[in-house]
């Protein structure tokens, strides 16, 4: 019946951990039309892009006509929501459809977002506008061809039907996304696991988190010691790469922290122009949260919150033993756990900084080669970098650009940074220049075409009355990001001076 790929749609999550699983259904549209899909992303799922492209491929996208055995789920969760505790999340308008296996043997969830109402909707409509679910593909691709961990686009299906949202006079027309992670398991989902009290729920999601990302430590003496330290190293290294390309998330609530440490939800997110800590983009963080400089902080603070929901199973015995909190087993003294969590949140600072300064020194061309140069050392990098963040603030000078100034100064030729400083860089300079960086290596770290922000949103605009041109070729510039290639050159510079600052919306 349609289904000619053969795709099977796994429920393993769901087996593991029904407490936080409620078999939902997606909405049907009257007339879904498919706006983009991502094709290499489709065969390395083992789907059929001609087929993906047919009435019955969309059906199958939407989560209309699935194949037997699927059973989509809205997912639960908790999260704390610009530090506010918020016991009861979960997919509001988002449904895990199933898990397959892709042609490299990984299993993959396959997810829904704007499908319709959940029992997690609260007040709102269950529906995602085109725009939104298009800058979600177009950031998760870019992010993707960087090498950032990251969720990735498969499709995004117009409904056919409008959307009223309060940023907008007029209704907006509606779309599916159809994404792709290797889990949707979040620090909110072990938030709300601890909160039902049974530490055998909150057990079977670890097991099932350790199965599923870091599968060598089921046979470790302390298997969710190793899951606390595991997902604080992702993130370390995540928020790093973020740090060093000038991504800024824009919403980092615990229930938008993966356990895989793959980037999630892209709302209100954006590159940075101008180099500055203190940039913010979403027009509802109000006080800077998640600005730009305070990533990482964020993320730690995330991290502790994962560590408090774990306290129960650190504390336990071990493995299949009981633990704190379980009748017949006797108190348990909590502090070791504390200890033990305490112990493994102190390391993020050195993961992150050991993951910042490896890519700054590529970013400057100082990593060393096998044959010759070692490293720069730390001191050397820290100052080197001190003198270069401070210059690019001080003078409001464009982060990505700076970069490929850098790498042709490598080569010698010094206008292109010397243009956008305005006049004599300061002595950090001439330091770097003494260590002889490579510029063939900077220009493999140093991306060209990032999704500058005036033109992601005028890629969004044309999309939403109709043309898909501007997102489709801009789509094309950041998936190559390092290349250069004629006739791309606009998405090089930066925004025009005096274009006002960027403002997005959830
Ligand atoms: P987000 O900020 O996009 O990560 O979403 C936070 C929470 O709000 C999640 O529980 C979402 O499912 C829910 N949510 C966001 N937008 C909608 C919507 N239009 N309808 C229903 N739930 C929504
Ligand atoms: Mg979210
Ligand atoms: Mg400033």
């Amino acid at each position: 019946r349609g289904l000619q790929t053969g795709a099977q749609l796994g429920d393993a999550f769901a087996r593991a951990v029904p407490e936080l699983a409620v078999p939902w259904r997606a909405v049907r549209p009257e007339a879904p039309e498919l706006l983009a899909l991502n094709e290499p992303l489709a065969r390395e799922l083992g789907l059929d892009p001609l087929w993906l492209r047919d009435a019955a491929g969309v059906r199958f996208l939407l989560g209309n006509e699935l194949p037997e055995g699927a059973a989509p789920v809205a997912q639960a969760y908790a999260g704390h929501q610009f530090g506010a505790y918020a016991p009861r999340l979960g997919d509001g308008r988002a449904l895990l459809l199933g898990e397959l296996v892709d042609a490299g043997g990984r299993r993959r969830d396959l997810h829904l977002k704007g499908s319709g109402r959940t029992p997690f909707a609260r007040g709102a409509d269950g529906f995602a506008a085109v725009g939104p679910m298009l800058r979600e593909y177009l950031m998760g691709e870019a992010m993707h061809a960087l090498g950032i961990p990251t969720t990735r686009a498969l499709a995004v299906v117009a409904t056919g039907q409008r959307v009223l949202r309060d940023d907008a006079l007029d209704a907006l027309p509606g779309a599916v996304l159809v994404r792709t992670a290797s889990s949707h398991l979040r620090v909110g989902s072990f938030q709300f696991a601890r909160s039902l009290g049974e530490i055998d729920v909150l057990r079977r999601l670890a097991d099932h988190a350790i199965e599923r990302h870091f599968p060598e430590l089921a046979q470790s003496e302390s298997p969710y010691l190793g899951l606390l330290e595991a997902v604080i190293a992702a993130q370390a290294r995540l928020v790093a790469a973020w740090m060093l390309v000038g991504f800024v998330h824009g919403v980092i609530n615990t229930d938008n922290t993966t356990i895989s440490g793959e980037t999630i939800d892209y709302g209100p997110c954006a590159f940075v122009d101008a180099y500055d800590p203190a940039a913010v983009f979403s027009s509802i963080d109000h006080r800077g949260r998640y600005a730009y400089g305070n990533q990482p902080g964020v993320v730690l603070w995330n991290l502790t919150r994962f560590a408090e929901s774990l306290l129960p199973l650190l504390a336990s015995r071990g493995p299949g033993e009981p633990g704190a909190g379980e009748s017949g087993s006797g108190p348990v003294d909590p502090e070791p756990a504390k200890q033990l969590a305490l112990g493994a949140l102190d390391r993020f600072a050195e993961i992150y900084s050991a993951a910042w300064s490896d890519g700054m020194r590529a970013k400057l061309g100082i990593a060393g080669t096998a044959d010759a140069r070692r490293p720069v050392g730390d001191e050397t990098l820290a100052r080197v970098t001190s003198g270069l963040l401070q210059e690019l603030h001080d003078h409001g000078i464009d982060y990505t650009s700076a970069f490929r100034a850098l790498g042709a100064a490598a080569r010698g030729d010094e206008a292109p940074y010397r243009a956008l400083v305005g006049g004599e860089p300061g002595a950090w300079f001439a330091e770097w220049r003494t260590l002889d960086p490579d510029a063939s290596a900077m220009d493999a770290a140093n991306p060209r075409y990032i999704p500058r922000n005036h033109l992601v949103d005028e890629a969004l605009e044309a999309a939403t009355a109709g043309d898909l041109g501007p997102f489709a070729r801009m789509l094309d510039a950041v998936t190559r990001p390092f290349e250069a290639r004629p006739g791309f050159e606009r998405y090089e510079q930066p925004a025009p001076p005096g274009s006002s600052r960027h403002v997005t919306f959830c």
